[in-house]
């Protein structure tokens, strides 16, 4: 028999600030804002469900290892909740229910019937093998079969999965109920019913609101430079298409390092190293490494956070010297460093609104799986753009109304919308 092993405790916060008190920050300052009756802020301040599944895994040398998995369901207000599953050893369930509620406001300022989830387990995929990471893939989808479902909670990609694991989440779930269900897992491989645009879709959505903010702030793309920290999906896509539009990208950066280039990143050639090199820009010879810390702090236009939680802090965003941020991350910003950016003048365009290209392409590939019919890649852009484009304006007409920050706004107009919706359909 193999022998057992107890996986390590979950991964503390460490030093870096609690997520879902950012989060929690924001949303109270909003409430107030919205004048938002004591009823409607306990039913909305808390995830509906949280949900901890211990996962046993079978590894490669015999071995069984048990995995600690979450689902947090952050509200179903608006519809069946979505999100993303996170595979990364410092998952952590404050962070879960932090990126579940954020969710939620993400599929309401983008306007898409969608209530709000986060999942993660607490795991290195960089050290698995392809089959241990199905093994744990599969075993996730079986304890959580009674909470996914096309109608009910639809998961995605997000840090540490992507298409491959979606397939077998789909497969592991479709086995599991006897019928094939697409529907109930959006950011999967095209030929087994993903979306055309589903890949560059958080990018895209990073490049059109960044458009759309340096329009409001005088500003051509053609003039300004960019840079951008994180080169995974979210990141390298970004960097290419605000590449594209004329942006110079001056700064990159990867878990390798970060890197400059005065005269510009030629960010084509960046992403095919990264391709060849294992994932990484490390010896990438189109820029001189520099310090990831100062990266932030750089002397460019335009910031684009695109990592990880918590890289703006009251420690760094005194230095700041970018005009426009936009966060293509979740939660890059820690609530501590708002009053400073503001302080400083700087428009922000905020998470939930930057990276919802992501989750509105998501939701048009839920609508093609339940259709039976697929969307060419002009409908996806064309329609993903101008959802972006309506988010953003509401955004920004909120945010010159109430006389508040672009971050502000979007938690305004997310939460009087999920409210309003649930004064409509009421409570128990
Ligand atoms: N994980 C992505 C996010 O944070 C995508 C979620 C989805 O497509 O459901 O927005």
């Amino acid at each position: 028999m193999a022998a057992h092993t107890v996986y390590k405790e979950p991964a503390p916060l460490m030093d870096r600030e609690n997520p879902l008190e950012s989060m929690m920050s924001r949303f109270n300052i909003a409430a107030e804002i919205l004048g938002l009756d004591d009823e409607t802020y306990n039913v909305l301040k808390a995830p509906d469900k949280q949900v901890i599944v211990n996962i046993p895994v079978t590894m490669d040398d015999g071995k069984i290892h048990v995995f600690e998995g979450y689902r947090v369901i952050h509200n179903t207000i608006l519809g069946p909740s979505k999100g993303g599953i996170r595979y990364d050893k410092n998952v952590h369930l404050d962070e879960v229910k932090a990126l579940a509620a954020w969710m939620t406001w993400k599929c309401a300022v983008v306007d898409i019937p969608y209530g709000g989830a986060k999942g993660g387990i607490i795991c290195d995929p960089t050290t698995m093998s392809a089959g241990e990471i199905e093994r744990m893939t599969r075993g996730y989808t079986l304890a959580l079969k009674d909470i996914f479902g096309p109608d009910r909670d639809i998961p995605a990609p997000d840090m540490g999965t992507g298409p491959r694991e979606m397939a077998w989440l789909m497969d592991e779930f479709s086995k599991t109920n006897g019928m094939t269900s697409p529907a109930v897992v959006t950011g999967k491989p095209l030929v087994m019913g993903g979306s055309l645009g589903r890949t560059e879709a958080t990018g895209r959505g990073v490049m059109v609101s960044a458009l759309a903010a340096l329009k409001k702030l005088g500003l051509k793309p053609t003039e300004v430079s960019a840079a951008v920290q994180g080169f995974g999906n979210v990141g390298s896509w970004a960097a290419v298409l605000l590449h594209q539009q004329g942006v110079k990208i001056k700064a990159v950066s990867d878990i390798s390092g970060a890197y400059w280039n005065e005269d510009g990143i030629n960010i084509d050639e960046a992403i095919a190293y990264k391709n060849a090199h294992n994932g990484r820009l490390e010896g990438f010879s189109g820029a001189t490494p520099m310090n990831p810390d100062d990266l932030l702090t750089s002397a460019v236009d335009v910031l684009v956070p695109a990592a990880v939680e918590d890289v703006i802090t009251e420690h760094n965003a005194h230095d700041i010297k970018a005009k426009l941020i936009v966060e293509g991350a979740n939660g890059p910003t820690s609530a501590s460093a708002d009053p400073i950016i503001n302080e400083k003048g700087i428009m922000v365009v905020p998470d939930i609104l930057a990276n919802s290209g992501g989750v509105t392409v998501s939701y048009f590939e839920w609508v093609q799986n339940k259709q039976g019919f697929k969307w060419t890649l002009e409908m996806v852009t064309e329609r993903a753009d101008r959802i972006m484009s309506d988010a953003f304006e509401k955004v920004y007409q909120t945010s010159q109304k109430y006389k508040i920050p672009m971050r502000i706004a979007a938690y305004v107009v997310a939460i009087d919308k999920v409210a309003q919706t649930y004064k409509y359909r009421g409570g128990f």
